[in-house]
């Protein structure tokens, strides 16, 4: 006897004129990686939209899931939303994030050509540091975001992006420039632009980066 084959069972009920969402879904999940991502993409983006699982879902007045292109070749990581994102619901428009666009723009590239999300997703009060019981219930959106776009290169913002993606306490300015990985994903570590805006003089460094991502985004790997 051989086994049905789900897909061709719906494709022959489609036939009949008959429409099975469930089935559907496990057709859309078995096609090529792209399509799949498109599907698991609105998943997780309507998931994180609606998460209670911290404390900060108290305090938030909008959820920042990240903008740009999920079929991005870079993704930059940062620390949290502030002020403006909270108010806006898009990540690093405010001071910090005038910066980045000027990161983005030395690349040679726009916002839309890149992803840009940040450890958490909501605002913790007052600009504070990230908890480390808030980075624990916040990561896995993070890392999923991150398997779906399958980026060439990941750029980790600071010091609480870096740690979380390396499992590193190494200071920043010990390995800021150095590439390294990111379960099997090329990683650079850079300055956050909040922390270049209070220290003028690293920006040279940063410029430098931003040279590196240019090629490595050129050479492809
Ligand atoms: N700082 C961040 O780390 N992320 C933002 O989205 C804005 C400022
Ligand atoms: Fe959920 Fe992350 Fe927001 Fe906490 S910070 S409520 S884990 S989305």
């Amino acid at each position: 006897m051989t086994a049905l084959d789900p897909r061709r069972y719906l494709f022959a009920l489609k036939g009949m004129g008959i429409r099975t969402y469930a089935f559907e879904r496990e057709v859309a999940r078995s096609e090529p990686a792209g399509e799949d991502a498109g599907l698991a993409w609105t998943d997780i983006e309507l998931r994180v939209k609606a998460c209670t699982k911290c404390e900060l879902s108290k305090t938030r007045r909008t959820v920042v899931f990240g903008e740009g292109s999920p079929k991005a070749d870079l993704v930059f990581v940062g620390e949290a939303p502030g002020e403006e994102e909270d108010l806006q619901g898009r990540p690093f428009v405010g001071r910090a994030g005038k910066f980045l666009d000027q990161m983005i723009e030395r690349i040679g590239l726009r916002r839309d050509d890149v992803f840009i999300c940040n450890v958490l997703k909501c605002r913790p009060p007052g600009n504070r540091d990230p908890e480390p019981g808030e980075v624990k219930a916040c990561r896995d959106y993070l890392f999923t975001q991150l398997e779906l776009i399958k980026p060439k290169v990941i750029c980790a913002l600071g010091r609480h992006a870096v740690n979380l993606l390396l499992d590193t306490d190494a200071r920043i300015t010990k390995i800021r420039g150095k590439l390294t990985d990111f379960r099997g994903t090329t990683l650079l570590p850079t300055y956050h632009p909040s922390y270049l805006l209070r220290n003028p003089d690293a920006i040279k460094e940063v410029w430098e980066d931003m040279e590196a991502l240019k090629r490595l985004l050129k050479s492809g790997s």
